[in-house]
């Protein structure tokens, strides 16, 4: 079955005992055994819960994996997956990964010991400069947030597969819809489902798909060990959202590619950051390895000064952090979702105080420029 199908009927019918077309929400938090210790397919809802692995088992079909687990958060997945490390482990992460991910590492990971290198991915040379005797891992994004660098995943891999490292990948901002890392060579592929998994901006959750079946039983240990499992409800909502995935992905896509042309054809704007961009300089690599370029565009103002102004003119456009939902939302990276980031290491990564994101949402394409274009002109 071709991906578009399988979006839609992974799974189904999603509860044989009835005959219900799909998963119904599971709420029991314990389920009745047989005699002492000897209990049936589940037992206990942190351990086992069937709404939940309806859900799990779509993402790892979708990904290509042996094991998909969900959890309360896309942090929530990141965390648990780093607990498979111990203390003096290191990692090789993207230098301009998701704020939180960096957070994780620079301030709560470090306190066990693990240490981690920030490192422009997009230079594969770099890998070796900075590879150590613990180095056990490699954590990436692709593309980038909010600079949108395209990151070259097979080599990330026979990197890490030479070495003796995991490839961990974020693919939050892609879906299995674009890009599947597993296929490329990565070993733990992750989501905050949080964005587009979802679609709506309703519902807080993570995803960790793994190829080797044993590193899943590991990973699932962990998970029922430490417990930021998902909810039932939230499980529903994310398997409801990922049914009109390849839809909604295709509108992002579309209108990220309008607005994008809109910007770079401004006088006033110095940079537009949008691979679907024939001109961006991972315009190639992402047609290589992915099949489609998202709905993230980045931009510059060749005044940065006027970049909070524009945000209070929009009328479409929502100011928010957050991203992947059917409606547009443009923000600052710098002070919001990047702002745990220090002053000083956003500059050496480009992210610039003037710096806005757009999420594009799913409304005609023709809406959000004319939106952009009155905000623009209102503020020259
Ligand atoms: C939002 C986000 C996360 C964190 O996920 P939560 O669901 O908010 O915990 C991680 N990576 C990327 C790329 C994100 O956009």
């Amino acid at each position: 079955m071709r991906l578009k199908t399988r979006l839609v009927r992974s799974g189904l019918p999603g509860d044989p005992p009835t005959g219900a077309v799909n998963p119904p929400i599971y709420l029991s938090t314990t389920f009745e055994q047989e005699s002492p210790g000897k209990p049936g397919a589940y037992e206990y809802i942190r351990t086992g819960n069937p709404t939940r692995e309806a859900l799990e088992k779509v993402m790892a079909e979708l990904e290509g994996g042996a094991r998909g687990l969900a959890f309360a958060s896309g942090m929530a997945a990141l965390q648990t997956i780093l607990l498979l490390f111990s203390e003096g482990d290191h990692f090789i992460v993207g230098d301009d990964v998701y704020g939180g991910t960096y957070r994780l590492f620079a301030r709560v990971f470090s306190r066990l010991g693990m240490k981690a290198s920030f490192v422009d991915l997009s230079q594969p040379e770099e890998l070796e400069r900075h590879l150590t005797s613990r180095t056990r891992a490699i954590v990436v994004e692709t593309p980038t947030n909010p600079l949108l660098k395209v990151i070259n995943l097979q080599a990330m891999a026979s990197f890490s597969h030479a070495h003796g490292l995991k490839l961990i990948v974020d693919n939050t901002f892609m879906t299995p819809y674009f890009q599947r890392p597993l296929e490329l060579g990565a070993d733990i592929v992750f989501h905050s489902a949080t964005k587009y998994l979802a679609g709506h901006s309703d519902v807080l959750a993570g995803i960790a798909v793994v190829k080797d079946p044993e590193l899943g039983e590991e990973l699932h240990f962990l998970q029922n060990a430490t417990g930021a499992v998902l909810s039932p409800f939230d499980s529903y909502l994310v398997l409801r959202g990922i049914r009109t995935l390849a839809l909604r992905m295709e509108a992002h896509q579309r209108g990220a590619l309008q607005v994008a042309q809109f910007l770079s054809e401004r006088h006033d704007v110095a940079k537009v950051y949008y691979p679907g961009l024939p001109s961006h300089p991972g315009h190639h690599l992402a047609r290589v390895q992915g099949e489609g370029f998202g709905g993230m565009v980045s931009f510059l103002l060749s005044d940065p000064e006027r970049a909070a102004e524009v945000t209070r003119k929009v009328k479409l456009f929502t100011l928010a952090e957050s991203l992947g939902g059917v409606e547009s939302l443009i923000s600052i990276p710098a002070r919001m979702t990047h702002a745990s980031i220090p002053p000083e290491r956003r500059k050496e990564l480009g992210i610039h105080d003037g710096l806005i994101r757009l999420s594009v949402g799913i409304e005609d394409p023709q809406d959000l420029v004319e939106d952009l274009r009155q905000a623009l002109d209102e503020t020259l």
